[in-house]
């Protein structure tokens, strides 16, 4: 099946269950992101700062872009003028840091807080607690230039399905818990990002409404820099 052919059996596919289909896209050329946006993708997602700021002045301005990879609080500066969302806030440092460069760009940004759910040291994100502890700061309750629109996480990659159904179903809970605890009247908090193409399946019937798919859009991604290709 081409890109094309993906994007529109995935679209099809995450519209029925009114989940939210990102495109991740990175180390894939211009033109494959093309093909997916032809196809009428327009939510994209990259992980690194400096790729996501040369796709961005190629390609067409009404594409969405998401970050999902940790970001340095060093590059928001380079991403706060048009990123649509940030869904790898892990401290209370770099939602900080993009307070400020969104007010600098007169504008807010909406964010995802990343939850450290896998059973895997390599991953980052926040703990539970330190959530609970993030959202009660007076220096949280300062930042009016950034929008907390929901949470992330990402499953320990294993086969074992009810591992990674556990682990997204853990976060379902928690998710539901922090939206009574502190966002009861406010809808835009309404977003759980949840699944990658190996689980995503898994992740939809656990109560995600953003999917994360990279391989099953573009085929498996061979490690070298995008720009090689
Ligand atoms: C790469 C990546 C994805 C997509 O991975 P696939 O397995 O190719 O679907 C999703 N989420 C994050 C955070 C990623 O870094």
């Amino acid at each position: 099946m081409s890109i094309a052919d993906n994007i529109t059996s995935l679209k099809n596919e995450t519209k029925a269950l009114k989940v939210s289909l990102l495109a991740v896209s990175k180390t894939k050329s211009v033109e494959d992101i093309m093909e997916a946006y032809n196809a009428g993708q327009r939510l994209f997602g990259e992980n690194m700062v400096q790729e996501l700021v040369d796709k961005y002045e190629k390609l067409p301005k009404d594409i969405q872009w998401h970050l999902i990879g940790h970001l340095q609080s060093n590059k928001v500066k380079y991403i706060a003028p048009y990123i649509s969302m940030i869904e790898s806030v892990d401290s209370l440092k770099l939602l900080q840091e993009i307070n400020k460069q969104a007010l600098k760009n007169d504008r807010v940004i909406d964010c995802l807080l990343q939850i450290y759910i896998a059973d895997e040291e390599t991953k980052f994100g926040l703990g539970f607690d330190e959530v609970v502890e993030l959202l009660r700061s007076d220096e949280f309750s300062e930042l009016k230039n950034v929008r907390i629109r929901g949470l992330m996480g990402i499953a320990t990659n294993t086969d074992n399905e009810k591992q990674v159904k556990d682990e997204y179903y853990e976060l379902k809970t928690f998710f539901d818990g922090i939206k009574l605890s502190f966002f009861r009247k406010e809808s835009s908090f309404d977003t759980l990002s949840m699944g990658m193409s190996s689980d995503y399946k898994i992740a939809i019937d656990q109560g995600s409404n953003l999917v994360r798919l990279g391989s099953t859009i573009f085929g498996s991604r061979v490690v070298k820099h995008w720009k090689n290709n």
